[in-house]
């Protein structure tokens, strides 16, 4: 069965209308299950139509593509730690990636059957293409739609296996070193890949050099992403996630479909949406993550910021102080994901309020490796997306806490952003857990978060050490509360 060009539109059109109303459900936890079931919903009919297009020949492929992608899918989804999900993310940006490049580069090669054979045929293929007229042969949206996929997809496709690599922790990745005039180098390769580019779109008989351009493109992946730290690749994979997205779009420009390049420009937008946030919630600029580097060397020393100053506490004494307390906030950040301690969290959570006291977490936009990591751990351990207070709201109102409990958190807490402008966290928003009568630091020992700095909150009057690994001291505590 085939089905006509207007009901496949028609339908394209739905599937597009699904996804954009699917976006805006995944904005508020409490859509977000009917978002995510409509814009599936899009895919699932946006994938029907396209497979009774007249222009499938054979489904022989296209059955044994979707089982083996299924199972490898499925084995990943089910395998994967939470905390590794930004390295999942990145592999997947870099799949779409190199489906943009094969799925481009194999509609130039079908439209070589339209090239009039012979030398005279290439000649008029030539001239016509370079007068962008509709003699036989592709058109120029086709073959400049094809450029761009290839360039795109291909930096995307290598971007995001080091980014993949850097999150894994792959040792062999650092080894490839910044060298002096990378950026200008850069610069060449992407001049390279677009001079090749123009040149097939002038005669698009030179098919083979589809391939220079993938090439090309792919070691600019390379060399763009080798530079940036592994504690910015978020940002960026962010960043290739939107690439992804326009690299599909131009493969939708590519085949003429229309939902491709609607589904396809969704996503870019996202991705720099989301890139952008990240950015401003860091006080970075998307330059400095991409091309700078974060000075680390200034500043106190730890020594400076902590010599005498510390206090240690204990599940016991905690236990005591918790039970006086009337409103507890609780901040999370990278530690506790790594601790895997969010049932543990949420246990906590219940003893206290079973007790009558108020219970809230304070929820900071970068806490953990991606955005909303903080969010959906929490969430995965049936915390009441109530009791998450977003930075702006629970801000003001820290003054008012008895207790704060900071678990595995500490740049989104460290009061230097607000107090020393030279510090490279300078400016970025933080959560004022400082005004609190009492702030508890759950971690395992006084060494530094993300951005690689003291943090003078923890030699604060009103702040106490609780030493140890997160999900463990969390249980010690749930079991001296239980006890007390
Ligand atoms: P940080 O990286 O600042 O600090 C995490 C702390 O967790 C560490 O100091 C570490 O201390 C502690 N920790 C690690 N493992 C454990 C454990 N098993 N138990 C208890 N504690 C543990 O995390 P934050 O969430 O405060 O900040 C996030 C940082 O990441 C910010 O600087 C942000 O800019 C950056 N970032 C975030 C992105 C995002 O989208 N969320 C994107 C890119 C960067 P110790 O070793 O002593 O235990």
């Amino acid at each position: 069965m085939h089905l006509h060009p207007t009901i496949i539109n028609i339908a394209y059109l739905i599937a597009s209308v699904l996804f954009i109303v699917g976006l805006k459900g995944l904005s508020h936890p409490k859509t977000a299950v009917r978002g995510n079931f409509l814009g599936g919903l899009g895919m699932l009919i946006a994938m029907v139509v396209t497979l009774l297009d007249r222009n499938v020949v054979d489904f022989k492929w296209i059955i044994l593509g979707l089982a083996i992608g299924t199972l490898i899918g499925v084995i990943m989804a089910v395998k994967i730690e939470m905390t590794a999900m930004p390295q999942l993310v990145a592999l997947f940006n870099g799949f779409g990636g190199i489906a943009s490049v094969l799925v481009a580069g194999a509609a130039l090669y079908e439209t070589q059957e339209q090239l009039p054979p012979g030398a005279v045929g290439e000649a008029v293929a030539k001239v016509t293409a370079a007068l962008g007229t509709t003699a036989p042969g592709p058109s120029m949206q086709l073959l400049v739609a094809t450029v761009a996929s290839g360039i795109i997809g291909a930096v995307t496709f290598t971007g995001s296996l080091i980014a993949f690599a850097k999150l894994q922790e792959i040792k062999a990745i650092d080894k490839i070193k910044k060298f002096p005039g990378q950026s200008v180098f850069n610069v060449l390769l992407f001049a390279g890949s677009a001079v090749v580019g123009a040149y097939v779109c002038v005669d698009p008989s030179q098919v083979q050099m589809y391939w220079v351009i993938a090439a090309l493109g792919g070691i600019l992946g390379i060399f763009l992403t080798t530079p940036i730290g592994g504690a910015d690749m978020p940002v960026v994979i962010a960043l290739l996630n939107s690439y992804s997205g326009i690299a599909a779009s131009a493969t939708g420009f590519v085949l003429d479909n229309n939902v491709l390049i609607i589904a396809g420009s969704l996503v870019g937008a996202s991705g720099i949406i989301l890139t952008s946030i990240m950015c401003k919630a860091m006080n970075r600029s998307l330059w400095a993550v991409l091309f700078g580097t974060m000075d680390t060397s200034s500043g106190p020393s730890a020594d400076d910021v902590y010599a005498g100053k510390i206090k240690a506490t204990s599940a016991e004494e905690l236990a005591m102080m918790l039970e006086m307390a009337q409103r507890v906030v609780i901040v999370p950040g990278y530690g506790l994901a790594v601790a895997q301690a969010q049932h543990a969290v949420r246990d906590l959570t219940n003893l206290l309020t079973d007790r009558g006291i108020t219970v809230e977490f304070g929820i900071h936009p970068v806490a953990g490796r991606m955005p909303g990591h903080m969010n959906v751990l929490l969430a995965e351990a049936d915390i009441s997306y109530e009791a998450l207070k977003e930075m702006d709201e629970i801000n003001p109102t820290f003054e008012q806490v008895d207790v704060v409990i900071v678990i595995g958190a500490n740049d989104v807490v460290n009061p230097v952003a607000r107090t020393d402008p030279k510090s490279p966290i300078a400016g970025m928003p933080i959560l004022d857990v400082d005004k609190a009568r009492t702030v508890i630091i759950v971690k395992r020992s006084l060494s530094p978060g993300f951005a690689g700095i003291p943090n003078p909150l923890f030699a604060a009057d009103n702040a106490l050490m609780f030493f140890g690994d997160a999900k463990k001291a969390l249980i010690d505590l749930n079991a001296a509360i239980k006890a007390g």
